[in-house]
């Protein structure tokens, strides 16, 4: 693994100074709207959108268990998605993890393999771990909103998020993290059922039922935008303070140092 100094020089996060803010409380995020916060109803799904082909998807979907669960995704017909993509993306990592991030959908890469996370921003995704003192599939779970590639990386609609929603569900459920970090906004908008921007989330601690969650840059906009490096920095930094708050023995077996580093920077 590359060594503390090169992953924060990676993250473009040198020099080192010391978070002089305390984490702030968490903030639950008001809905969309009432209704929204109940799980999804009616979806329009199928090929390219039509009638629920399996009656009682999502009540097979919520009892699935990570034994079936992999098929599952891999006989989706939910969206038109699975008529383009490779290979589904379920997600990967250790089912009984503390952290839980998620990102927006598999890219080409993703599609190739199988697995979230393995281009040029899971590489950036990986060192903002190692930052952490934290690796790939040790008490880190990765799974996107979507499971499948939408062509040409282009944004989930709202009705392919919809229709892959359950399967992200079932997986919180299954792995009942202690914390959540949703990377970017797909995913923070689609687990809060909000539709509001990265800026104004982001510096918080949210909530999806019960589970604190906190909203960062997605790795692919961080490598376009490198000086936002240092402000998805600070948000890591809410976030593991926010887990030792709540499960003070999580840094055991991390190698982190106890003092807290980063940039003393404002959030936006
Ligand atoms: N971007 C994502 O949101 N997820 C991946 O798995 C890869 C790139």
């Amino acid at each position: 693994m590359a060594d503390r100094y090169e992953i924060l020089r990676e993250l473009g996060l040198l020099p080192l100074w010391r978070l002089r803010r305390a984490a702030p409380g968490t903030v639950v995020t008001r809905p969309r709207n009432a209704e929204a916060q109940a799980r999804p109803t009616a979806v329009e799904i199928g090929p390219g959108s039509g009638a629920d082909p399996l009656p009682g998807r999502l009540q097979r979907i919520a009892a699935l268990e990570w034994g079936e669960f992999g098929a599952d995704v891999a006989a989706c017909t939910a969206c038109g998605l699975c008529q383009t993509r490779n290979k589904p993306v379920p997600g990967v990592g250790d089912v009984h993890a503390q952290w839980l991030f998620v990102g927006e959908a598999p890219g080409a890469e993703e599609d190739a393999k199988g697995e979230p996370f393995v281009g040029q921003a899971g590489r950036l995704l990986d060192n903002m771990l190692a930052a952490l003192g934290m690796k790939r599939g040790h008490n880190v779970y990765i799974a996107n909103v979507l499971k499948c590639r939408p062509p040409g990386n282009r944004t989930p609609t709202p009705l392919e998020a919809e229709a892959c929603r359950p399967y992200l569900d079932r997986q919180i459920a299954l792995i009942r993290p202690a914390l959540i970090v949703a990377l970017g906004k797909s995913a923070a908008t689609t687990l809060l059922n909000v539709d509001a921007t990265i800026a104004s989330m982001r510096g918080r601690v949210h909530s999806y039922q019960g589970v604190p969650l906190i909203v960062t840059y997605h790795p692919a906009y961080l490598l376009r935008n490198l000086p936002d490096k240092a402000k998805a920095w600070e948000d890591l930094c809410l976030a593991r303070n926010t887990m030792r708050r709540l499960r003070p023995e999580s840094d055991r077996g991390t190698g982190l140092q106890t003092g807290t580093i980063g940039p003393t920077l404002k959030a936006s």
